[in-house]
């Protein structure tokens, strides 16, 4: 490289490197001036100046606030970072629902899509169907598209961080799928991959409760199961960027139920959303009484009609909805022996059932930790259905604008 380009490059480096530093200073303290912004950065006055005119001016985002507090001479004017100049999309892509949203920089959520996936009808059609959620938030009634700075999609897979597809999905039962690339080609937006489990960690992480933390997990126990996991302040991806599968670890190797990944004596075969329904519906004694107690029919039978039942006071119901949950404390107890978090965020569908799935599933995980004494929180994810979704706007937020909230 000669010597003047490589001049330019360092220098094209620094002003990425200044730009960032600014605008997560006008973030992070909503308003500030320039003059704080030169005291605080130690970079030149013309410097700060011509990295905020073009986050004013081009990129519109940072805005003029109300002017500062003078002490004698010409008031300051203040900056403020813009959240509402711009937009960002996010996709839950789940293998029962496809949940999209419009939302600005703040992530505060102006409009949803909601779509059920359609995953019979093969990998095109899914296809068709994320694509007609992105055009259907882009077509909000007022919105210039232009602004959109970037899409996010949380899946329910192992995905290859590096080549951005979809290696595995057993809810999908899709395998090696370029899914970005078949995207890009539809969609004109810089667009993201991520595991919709690790996203749920990375939302909480830039904007719920696990801002303030250093070690949690957000486990994910829903049609199936899955870990995000944060040690000292840092999202685990892992070697091939597949950390968190706990719901592959093998915890009763004398089942004999098997897998949606093929073996048995896995968690999630025993203690997701999917197997309780399944159990339900595989029992012609239950599946009858469940079915009669919540005037559904018994194809019809999930999870959720499984705990309706429960709390009615269904017996087969509730002995299915306390196995689940008792493989399900085994896991999160293996959890938090391997990891000691903190605390332990528990999202997914299952979580919506109630103080039924909380306190017998917060009873049995005392039993099995080894000091039951040490305060580990075990508490409901944040975001509830919206954790994927919330996280996949971090995801855009950080990789675009460089705001590092994850
Ligand atoms: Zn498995």
């Amino acid at each position: 490289m000669s010597k003047r380009l490589t001049q330019k490059v360092d220098s094209e480096v620094m002003i990425r490197i200044n730009r960032r530093l600014i605008l997560q200073l006008i973030r992070q303290k909503h308003s500030i001036s320039r003059a704080d912004l030169v005291k605080l950065t130690g970079l030149a006055a013309p410097t700060v100046s011509r990295i905020v005119d073009r986050l004013v001016n081009d990129e519109q985002l940072v805005r003029y606030g109300r002017m500062g507090d003078s002490s004698g001479g010409r008031p300051p004017v203040i900056l403020e970072f813009n959240s509402k100049g711009r937009h960002v999309l996010g996709i839950d892509l789940g293998a029962t629902l496809i949940r999209g949203v419009l939302a600005d920089l703040d992530a505060e959520i102006e409009m949803e899509v909601q779509l059920p996936t359609h995953t019979h009808e093969g990998y095109e059609a899914v296809v068709d169907m994320v694509v007609l959620v992105v055009e259907r938030l882009l077509s909000k009634r007022g919105l210039d598209p232009k602004t959109v700075i970037g899409l996010g999609i949380g899946v329910a897979g192992l995905l290859d961080k590096a080549k951005q597809t979809v290696k595995f999905s057993s809810g999908f039962e899709w395998s090696e799928k370029q899914l970005k690339a078949d995207l890009e080609a539809r969609i004109k937006i810089p667009l993201f991959l991520e595991n919709s489990t690790r996203l749920m960690a990375l939302g909480e992480k830039a904007f719920g409760k696990g801002h303030e933390l250093r070690n949690f997990v957000v486990a994910n126990v829903g049609y199936g199961i899955a870990a995000g996991i944060v040690v000292e302040g840092q999202l685990v991806h892992g070697g091939g960027g597949y950390a968190g599968e706990f719901g592959h670890m093998t915890v009763d190797p004398a089942s004999e139920v098997i897998c949606l990944c093929g073996r048995k004596g896995c968690l999630e075969a025993l203690a997701s959303g999917r197997s309780i329904g399944l159990a339900a519906r595989q029992n012609a004694e239950a599946a009858r009484s469940i079915s009669t107690e919540c005037h559904v029919k018994v194809d019809r039978i999930d999870a959720k009609i499984v705990f309706e039942a429960f709390q009615k006071g269904n017996p087969f119901a509730e002995q299915i909805c306390l196995n689940a949950i008792k493989w399900l404390s085994m896991g999160v107890a293996n959890l938090i022996h391997l990891l000691d978090p903190t605390h332990v965020f528990i999202g997914g569908g299952l979580s919506l059932s109630g103080e039924y799935f909380w306190k017998p599933l917060n009873n049995e995980i005392r039993k099995r930790v080894l000091l039951p004494n040490r305060e580990v929180e075990i508490l409901p994810a944040e975001f509830k259905e919206y954790a994927t979704v919330v996280g996949s706007l971090a995801m855009v937020l950080d990789a675009i604008l460089g705001l590092e909230i994850g």
